[in-house]
């Protein structure tokens, strides 16, 4: 099958990169194909299955395919690590999907490449169909994303704590190039390269900045805003991602690398799953702090290029990072317009938006705003609001303000599903015991988050405390 490979970043950013083929598994067995995804790449899904194992697990490389592993550093938890790169994924390619939009075709878990460091280059099945599962629920929930278009179970077992079933994940993204990217030619002081990479960057996910003298101040602009709006909706879903890392934060704005993230059921602040995170560094509350602290990461790559003039340069850039604040509060306060249902902007609907997240403490943040869009009065909200009186204090003001549609509004900004933390984890245990029906059932509730259907109310509630209070999330590295 001509899969139409047009692979511009190893045709143009030579030097960024090593040539490295998969290494092959001894038993691919495809678990799941994404024919619909496959589609929009204008693959025929018929066609491929056939030797969707062998492709998919790296055995065989689809006609175009010039495999890369790319070189990225990157600031771990706050400290600066000089040389990550992709130490178990391989770029295949770009393909120009139907829509005309260039994504990157990739494997993750495909083996050993000159950054693997101490790792095995190897994913296990649980957390390749975590990462499946999460990036097309993000994309159902209208986020974006990365999307998995295929999984694979290898026939070998990965050493971990204990021995796992190992998988490859085939994702596709706008691209990988990553704040990280920029850190590992700027960190080596090539600044030729850090200009090639951004232009690379600006023509192939904001051709529309203008050209000439101050794009690179516009690049740095355009990714903080959909850095920004990113987080925001993250923020409005109760996303955490768990491993805001600089090297996980994409140029283009789309969520990548689902490793601990999780969605938080009774809000708090400070909720944290990532068994890792002992600080709390990106707990939910911290992930817009945490965009700043990434963005100025950015930024430093980058200044050389905002003026010839480095004093200029420099106040040029701080003054972009002391905006970045207020550029996302009027994205996070748009996310909750759409989510309170308020038609317009208003003075004051900040404060109303903050006000009902201070009635939410403590209740499941999902059914909390997806119960408030059919609510007439507080009192249909007893037995979920655990602060009665926050909320009826805070009623009179959303009455008076929100639109004459707001339930329509809202139900289609709240989901009703989410891929909730027991259930996910149920699913990928089936899995790995061979049972992919739970898996599969999950996904299709995901796959249509803001519409109520008969028969999946279970799918809409939390777990007991509980579970939650004790849950722990994993790299899966
Ligand atoms: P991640 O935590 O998945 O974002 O990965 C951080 C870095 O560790 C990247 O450079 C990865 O390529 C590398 N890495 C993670 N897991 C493995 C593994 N099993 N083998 C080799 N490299 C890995
Ligand atoms: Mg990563």
């Amino acid at each position: 099958m001509d899969w139409r490979f047009d692979n511009s970043y190893a045709r143009d950013l030579p030097g960024t990169y090593v040539v490295q083929k998969p290494e092959p598994v001894p038993a691919p067995t495809l678990v799941k194909l994404n024919t619909a995804l496959a589609a929009e790449l204008g693959l025929d899904p018929a066609a491929l299955l056939p030797d969707a194992a062998a492709l998919f697990s790296g055995n065989a490389l689809p006609e175009g395919a010039e495999p890369i592993a790319q070189a990225y550093a990157g600031h771990q938890f706050g400290g600066f690590s000089p040389q990550l790169g992709d130490g178990r994924a391989l770029l295949l390619g770009e393909v120009i999907d139907i829509h005309g939009q260039r994504r990157d075709i990739a494997l993750k878990g495909s083996g050993r490449t000159p950054f693997s460091r101490r790792g095995d280059g190897r994913a296990a099945l649980g957390p390749v169909l975590r990462e499946y599962l999460m990036g097309e629920a993000m994309a159902a929930l209208g986020v974006p994303t990365s999307r998995a278009l295929a999984a694979v179970a290898t026939g070998a077992r990965v050493q971990r704590e204990r021995g796992l079933p190992g998988a490859v994940l085939t994702r596709v993204a706008a691209s990988h190039l990553r704040i990280g990217t920029f850190e590992f030619f700027a960190a080596r002081g090539d600044r030729a390269m850090v200009q090639r990479l951004a232009d690379y960057a600006m023509a192939r996910h904001y051709p529309d900045l203008p050209q000439g003298e101050g794009r690179y101040l516009a690049f740095f602009d355009a990714v903080t805003r959909a850095q920004a709006r990113l987080i925001a909706q993250w923020m409005g879903l109760g996303f955490i991602h768990g491993v805001m890392n600089t090297d996980n934060m994409t140029i283009s704005g789309e969520t990548i690398d689902y490793g601990p993230c999780a969605f938080m059921e009774a809000y708090s602040p400070g909720t944290v799953f990532s068994s890792i995170d002992h600080q709390g560094r990106y707990a939910y509350g911290n992930q817009p702090l945490i965009l700043g602290w990434n963005l100025a990461r950015l930024a430093e790559t980058l200044v050389p290029l905002f003026d010839a003039d480095e004093a200029r340069a420099i106040d040029l850039a701080n003054e972009r990072l002391g905006a970045i604040a207020g550029i996302y509060r009027a994205e996070w306060v748009q996310v909750m317009r759409a989510k309170l249902g308020l038609d317009g902007a208003q003075e004051g609907d900040a404060d109303l938006a903050e006000g009902f997240v201070a009635a939410l403490s403590g209740t499941d943040w999902t059914l909390g705003f997806r119960r408030l869009a059919r609510a007439t009065a507080p009192a249909d909200l007893r037995g979920l609001f655990k602060d009665m009186a926050a909320l009826e204090a805070w009623w009179p003001q959303w009455q008076a303000r929100r639109a004459l549609d707001a339930p329509a509004r809202m139900q289609a900004a709240n989901p009703a599903y989410i891929p909730r933390n027991a259930r996910v984890e149920e699913a990928l245990a089936a899995a790995e015991a061979g049972d992919l029906a739970p898996f599969e059932r999950l996904l299709s509730v995901l796959a249509d988050p803001y519409t109520d259907r008969p028969g999946l109310e279970a799918y809409a509630l939390p777990a007991p405390e509980s579970f939650n209070d004790s849950f722990r999330t994993f790299c899966g590295t």
